[in-house]
């Protein structure tokens, strides 16, 4: 199948690309790595009237340290991600995740912003968003707001952002020290979508969990944290009993949907598995010694 007709435009800035989407008489989308909005097209899932190609905007690029946060451009890359040592310093759980993200093709043409622009709750980067307590910078013709990651995922492919509006970069806040972070994933075969994934994030004093933030990939509408699980390791060693008692928790937490022939019940034992592998590593893991 062929995509239905569509008008395209390059733009170079993020104010042509909003102006251009807001004088577009019918459906616009901004096309950034394609790797999802192409196959969408070709597909017909989608038939937007005019493509706006905001790749070659230099504003959305570039990873740098912003005060006590990491501000990472829409258009980074999953390569760049994968190979920034900003990124392997300051947030690990993304250079992680991005090695289980698809295969080295997509790696080096999809991108950060439209990753997380469509919000596919299979998808590694929006978990690890939320695990992370990571910002997103959400632009308009009226401004720049600011939005939580955990107030920007709504449903399934819906998020906060409203027509005509650019996800343009997210911060991420700098680990303070105690920081431990581990990505994990079960899936078919290397490189497909996660049956389970886990973006984990500790913050321990001595051997006490002063907090964590624990976010599944593939067990509900959205990227999912688990906080009856995260209250269940908060303020104790994060010893045998508290691990046991987080993995039990999940059952509160999570709610997979049966699909693809694979079962809610097999979902939730694979994401007890993996809660299980990933908090003795982190257990094991020593602060400073997060990198990839
Ligand atoms: C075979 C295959 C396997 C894949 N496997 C995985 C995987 O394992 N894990 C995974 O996470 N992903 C996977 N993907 C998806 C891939 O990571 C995409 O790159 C990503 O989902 C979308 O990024 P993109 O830059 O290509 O966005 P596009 O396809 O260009 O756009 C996607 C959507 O986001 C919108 N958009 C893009 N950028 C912005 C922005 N800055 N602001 C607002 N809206 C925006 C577009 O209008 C469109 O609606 C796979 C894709 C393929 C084809």
């Amino acid at each position: 199948m062929k995509a239905r007709a569509f008008d395209y435009r390059r733009v170079a800035s993020v104010a042509e690309a909003l102006d251009a989407y807001a004088a577009c008489e019918g459906e616009a989308r901004f096309l950034a790595g394609g790797q999802s909005l192409l196959p969408a097209l070709n597909l017909r899932l989608d038939a937007p009237d005019l493509l706006i190609d905001i790749g070659r905007i230099e504003s959305l690029r570039g990873i740098a340290i912003e005060g006590d946060r990491l501000r990472i451009g829409a258009l980074t890359r999953h390569a760049e991600t994968l190979a920034s040592p900003l990124i392997a310093e300051h947030a690990p759980l993304l250079t992680q995740a991005a090695a289980y993200m698809a295969h080295p093709a997509i790696r080096n043409l999809g991108t950060m912003g439209g990753s997380l622009a469509l919000s596919d709750p299979a998808s590694e980067l929006p978990a690890c968003m939320r695990a992370l307590g990571a910002e997103f910078e959400i632009t308009g013709r009226d401004g720049t707001r600011t939005v939580a990651a955990d107030d920007f995922f709504l449903d399934l492919f819906e998020n906060v952002i409203e027509p005509g509006e650019m996800l343009t970069a997210v911060r991420v806040p700098l680990p303070v020290p105690g920081t431990r972070m581990r990505f994990e994933e079960i899936a078919r075969r290397r490189g497909d979508y996660a049956l389970v994934g886990l973006a984990a994030h500790l913050v321990l004093t001595g051997e006490t969990v002063e907090s964590a933030r624990l976010a599944f990939c593939s067990v509900g509408p959205t990227p999912m944290r688990a906080p009856t699980a995260e209250a269940a390791l908060a303020g104790r060693p994060l010893d045998a009993a508290a691990i046991a008692e987080a993995t039990a928790a999940l059952a509160d937490d999570l709610a997979p949907d049966e699909d693809e022939g694979f079962s809610a019940a097999a979902r939730m034992h694979l994401a007890r598995v993996l809660l299980g592998r990933v908090l003795p590593a982190l257990r094991e893991q020593e602060t400073g010694e997060m990198a990839a």
